[in-house]
């Protein structure tokens, strides 16, 4: 076994690998970017060296970079994770080269596996079964087109490169074939710089089921069962789960057979996915087969008390499997949820930005966080926006949903926008439940599962009206203790002032929706006069923002997070944003720059709208952004003059800075 590996690699799949070789006794040494100097990766390996500019063609996919790391630091072996450099076979061959060891198969395996149409040869030679299609080499239009025909519409077009759903394209009947053909060779050849495809039959319901594979160096080969994936959205998954709902053993046994057979066929040593698509009746075809470990691996470790990092360390160092097929059994059900940072009602854009507070559910044997990231990390442009990996356990599938529901209502994220909303409503929905579903789950089910944004219910507003009154006694407790006369009723907030009226408007923003909350201060409470109704409500607020709330007579407890006038309010898995209108409410906290004027996330001024000195009137745009190729207008939040234009097109700028200042109208 090595006494020192290298991780080329970030994030979650970094700190998953530091975390089996430190259990191992094995030293462990992280690379970084710039962007990722303060990261959890380098901050959990023993050693860690910087390899280049945030970018990631500048450093995480630079080879000789990595290399000059592994030969500095002694590094015996270097694992690649999954991503950048994992499946690139010259840099398998690059270690090889200068005598460090590539925990992963052999340039050889990589390479055969690298074109969807030279795997799909090779698995025919190894009888392993194939979706009916195309996959020559010949690339004539006519050609494709009379193929397309005899398979039979709906066909899919795929990128021989492919990965990642691109240069995809469903065409349904011969009229459009010739477009869709244009398009997914328009897409190929942006993304990988090869415009060969190859053509399916397009299964309409089929399931997404992949088999874990393992190999040594000793001749032996098994598989550890499989996942079902056929939760995705644009073809990428979101939820993943082992065993598969419904799987019959004698099915399992045959798609692991199969499987083992695509590994041999290639003399694969390591782990690896043979990705099959299951139809209705049960036949399953070969997909592709991806050879490195997968993000969804935890769920397999899960239900076979496997480590399968462990393993890939064993086999990388000669060693034997270290169980045989015989030995491996399944226990329970495992599910995956991928909590990203991205906007599901926004066609999934990532959202990127601080992490202002991050609190997610405790790990325990039912729940799994693989994450590798922290409060007041920043979630950047330059990398893939996930925030962590949820793997819940339990002694069924019913069980594991139950936990992944509240897991999910647990997790706590402000700062940037997330999915779990969204993996909730998959989680709960009974066709999900049901175990009933296949990969065109989503866009089925596509009502039920992106809800409309809602107003901010009542018992929303009464939990940000009490943190806000909870907060001002505090102050105004602090005040009194400072003040030379701690009696004197000018610091009492309870309303009982002499025999003024003991009342108070507080003023809330949702969204454009301005809410007024007179508040009533009592012995025993404040009375919230709200929208639908009077509520008495009291509680009591701890620093980190947990509420411990009566409101008429329900206990409830919920997370309120502020940041600068906004607040988050968290309660059982909802997530709602107010911000409070009313200058005297924000206490304590620096409201910096006006937050409407902020970049609100880090871009490039692509547009400036105005002059200094300008009159504006609200609603007017100032600025066009541009972040994650998506343009983002700036409006003016009031009338008035621009006073300064902090930056001119072409600038690039960071979350947070002021982009502009506008002030009140002179005699206004
Ligand atoms: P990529 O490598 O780009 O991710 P894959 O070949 O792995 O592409 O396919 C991704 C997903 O696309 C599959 O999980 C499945 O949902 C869908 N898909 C692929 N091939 C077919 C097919 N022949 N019929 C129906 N759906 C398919």
């Amino acid at each position: 076994m090595f006494d020192k590996i290298l991780i080329a690699n970030r994030g979650e799949i970094a700190c998953r690998v530091i975390r089996t070789a430190r259990r191992l006794g094995i030293r462990t040494v992280a690379v970084y970017s710039d962007a990722d100097r303060g990261s959890l990766h380098v901050a959990l390996a023993d050693e860690a060296y910087r390899i280049g500019p945030a970018p990631a063609g500048e450093s995480y996919l630079k080879a000789e970079a990595i290399l000059e790391v592994a030969a500095r630091s002694g590094a015996q072996a270097i694992h690649p994770g999954y991503g950048f450099l994992s499946e690139n076979d010259s840099f398998a061959e690059a270690c090889a080269a200068v005598g460090v060891v590539f925990i992963g198969p052999p340039p050889a395996a990589i390479r055969a596996m690298g074109s969807k149409s030279a795997a799909k040869r090779i698995m025919e030679g190894a009888q392993v079964p194939l979706v009916p299609g195309y996959h020559g080499e010949k690339q004539e239009s006519d050609l494709l087109r009379r193929e397309a025909e005899q398979i039979g519409f709906p066909v899919l077009i795929k990128a021989s490169a492919g990965g990642g759903g691109k240069g995809m394209r469903a065409v349904l009947t011969l009229d459009d074939f010739d477009d869709a053909l244009a398009a997914a060779r328009r897409e190929a050849r942006a993304s990988f710089g090869d415009d060969r495809v190859l053509l399916e039959k397009y299964l309409t319901k089929p399931r997404h089921v992949e088999i874990q594979v393992f190999a040594d160096t000793h001749g032996n080969a098994v598989h550890l069962f499989e996942r079902d994936c056929s939760i995705q959205r644009r073809h990428q998954k979101v939820l993943e789960e082992a065993p598969a709902p419904g799987m019959k053993p004698e099915l399992r046994a045959r798609m692991g057979e199969a499987a083992v057979a695509a590994a041999r066929a290639i003399g694969y040593v390591g782990a690896g996915t043979v990705e099959f698509l299951l139809d209705e009746d049960g036949s399953f075809y070969f997909m592709e087969m991806n050879t490195r470990l997968q993000v969804e691996h935890p769920v397999t470790e899960m239900i076979t008390g496997q480590d399968l990092v462990e393993w890939q360390l064993l086999v990388a160092s000669g060693e034997p499997l270290p169980a045989g097929q015989e030995q491996l059994a399944i226990c329970g059900h495992a599910i995956e949820a991928r909590i990203y940072a991205e906007d599901p009602n926004r066609e999934f854009l990532p959202s990127i930005g601080r992490l202002r507070h991050l609190r997610p559910p405790a790990d325990s044997p039912h729940v799994r966080i693989d994450t590798g990231v922290r409060q007041e990390d920043e979630v950047s442009i330059y990398y893939d926006p996930m925030i962590a990996k949820l793997i819940v356990w339990d002694t069924d599938r019913n069980g594991a949903l139950r936990r992944l529901r509240s897991a999910l209502a647990e997790y706590q994220v402000v700062g940037v926008t997330t999915n779990t909303g969204f993996l909730a409503s998959v989680a709960a929905h009974p066709a999900f439940v049901s175990g009933e579903f296949d990969t065109g789950f989503i866009e089925r089910h596509r009502s039920d599962l992106f809800p409309s944004a809602m107003p901010a219910p009542g018992r929303t507003l009464a939990l940000a009206s009490l943190e806000i009154l909870l907060r001002r006694e505090e102050e105004a407790k602090g005040s009194a203790e400072t003040s030379l006369d701690p009696y004197s009723p000018w610091h009492s907030v309870s309303g009982w002032r002499l025999n003024f009226d003991n009342h108070h408007t507080l003023y809330l923003l949702d969204g454009e929706e301005e809410i007024a909350i007179t508040v009533h201060y009592r012995g025993d409470g404040y009375l919230l006069a709200l929208p639908d109704g009077n509520l008495l409500v009291r509680g009591t607020l701890d620093n980190n923002g947990d509420i411990l709330a009566d409101l008429g007579g329900t206990r409830v407890k919920a997370t309120v997070v502020r940041h600068g006038n906004t607040l988050t309010i968290l309660e059982q898995g909802r997530v709602h944003t107010l911000t409070i209108h009313d200058p005297h409410a924000c206490i304590g906290e620096d409201q910096g720059v006006d937050a409407s004027l902020a970049a609100p996330m880090p871009g490039k001024v692509v547009a400036v709208l105005v002059n200094p000195g300008e009159k504006v009137e609200k609603g007017r745009p100032l600025m066009i952004l541009e972040a994650m190729k998506m343009e983002h207008t700036i409006t003016a939040p009031r009338d008035g003059l621009i006073s300064s234009l902090n930056f001119t097109v072409g600038s690039l700028v960071s979350e947070g800075v002021e982009l502009l200042a506008i002030v009140a109208e002179e005699g206004a």
